[in-house]
């Protein structure tokens, strides 16, 4: 049996992986390079929306990389103008820049906060961000983080946020009060890394309304949450609210690399020739992945898939564990859950996968499911048969 080496000599010490490499995959099973397989419950960290070699994503992809992989922006790339198209009719807003990753969708959108204050004359805009909140690894998508891990050693951080609580309105009208720099507000609707913390719905209509009443900006990070994942595209369409700019990545084109910003009239017409642009963003390869991953979600069916069978997961998940009194929260929507214990819990990453089922877990006690849109209410049992056990030892040590 091949052995999976435990260090690298030659990539840098970036990350603490479980001790597997994966070699292949299907729907929502993969097998790693011993043989052994998983259920796959973690998605690439909710990137794989439609799980592994799905059999109409594969020969569109097949396909387009036999015709062209990439191009360039000096061009014109066709599936940007239908990818953009879909995008405007399921956000309801009116333009599309794209990108390759989730961070540099966000970058995108603090560079389209502060020349909107330029715009209207704020010399030195400011940016209202949340605690716990997790915007990306760049200088200025880590500065906007609410997350001192992240910060660390990277200091002097970028200036110009203003940190608050979350789902707390009060409070983010006592640190805006006065300031005539503030140009935006800007969080996830549900916190990913944060430990899956969910903005209420009177929260963010509340919000909504105090962006209209400042003119700020009202921008919403729907990289983990959108595409879908909590059984609508995008998780603050259930507050019947939008935003003025949602960045968009992970999900948005199944595992291939791909972000956006999808922006609302008050924004649509920030950047200008020369503003802003991207080598790989838009390239043809990952814009027909995004278009491809769109048709299948609508052909499939797969937004009530992800609700009725989040629903599913989340019920099962209560019954077995809820009632444990080391389990503060079971929490998330769609098929993005979070179980939140009373104490760290990373090591449950590899005992899971010994087990035969890949998770996270974020902010050190928050057990994260975001499996592919595909899941099944048999495989749900099937992830709760494997986790509840491992918990509940666990919680016994
Ligand atoms: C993952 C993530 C990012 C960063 O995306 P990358 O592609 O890793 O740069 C930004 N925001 C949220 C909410 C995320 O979950």
């Amino acid at each position: 049996m091949a052995l999976i080496e435990a260090s690298s000599p030659h990539t840098m010490n970036t990350y603490g992986r479980v001790p597997i490499a994966l070699s292949h995959g299907q729907g929502v099973r993969v097998w790693d390079v011993n043989g052994k397989r998983y259920l796959d419950a973690l998605a690439g960290i909710a990137v794989n929306t439609l799980g592994h070699n799905h059999p109409k994503l594969v020969p569109a992809l097949q396909d387009q990389v036999a015709r062209i992989i990439h191009s360039s922006n000096y061009y014109h790339v066709p599936n940007q103008e239908k990818l953009a198209a879909k995008l405007v009719e399921l956000s309801g807003l009116s333009n599309v820049f794209f990108c390759s990753t989730g961070l540099e969708a966000n970058e995108a959108a603090l560079k389209l906060a502060r020349k909107f204050g330029h715009d209207k004359g704020i010399a030195r805009p400011e940016i209202v961000v949340y605690e716990k909140a997790f915007h990306g690894r760049s200088i200025a998508t880590l500065s906007a983080t609410g997350n001192p891990k992240v910060q660390k050693g990277f200091e002097p951080l970028l200036e110009g946020f203003i940190r608050v609580p979350l789902n707390d309105v009060e409070s983010l009208k006592r640190a805006t009060e006065g300031n005539p720099n503030v140009v935006a507000v800007f969080f996830e609707t549900i916190q990913g890394e944060g430990g899956i913390n969910p903005m209420r719905i009177e929260y963010l209509q509340q919000v909504r309304q105090l962006c209209d009443q400042r003119d700020w900006l009202l921008m919403i990070d729907e990289v983990q949450c959108g595409m879908g994942r909590t059984g609508k595209w995008f998780a603050h369409q259930w507050a019947g609210i939008k935003p003025d700019v949602m960045p968009l990545a992970k999900g948005l084109g199944s595992g291939v690399p791909i972000g956006a910003v999808v922006a609302g009239p008050r924004a649509a017409n920030i950047f200008q020739p020369g503003n802003h642009g991207t080598t790989f963003g838009g390239n043809p390869l990952a814009m027909r992945a995004g278009v491809e991953t769109i048709r299948i979600v609508e052909e499939d069916g797969l937004l009530d898939n992800a609700a009725r069978v989040g629903s599913h997961l989340k019920g099962a998940l209560v019954r077995e564990l809820g009632g444990l009194k080391s389990v503060r929260e079971i929490r998330g929507q769609g098929l993005m859950l979070g179980i939140e214990l009373d104490r760290p819990c990373g090591v449950l990453t590899n005992r899971a996968a010994e087990a035969g089922l890949l998770i996270s877990v974020t902010a050190d006690s928050v057990i994260r499911l975001v499996p592919p849109l595909i899941l099944t209410e048999a495989e749900a049992d099937e992830i709760v048969a494997l986790l509840a056990p491992l918990v509940t030892a666990f919680l016994r040590e």
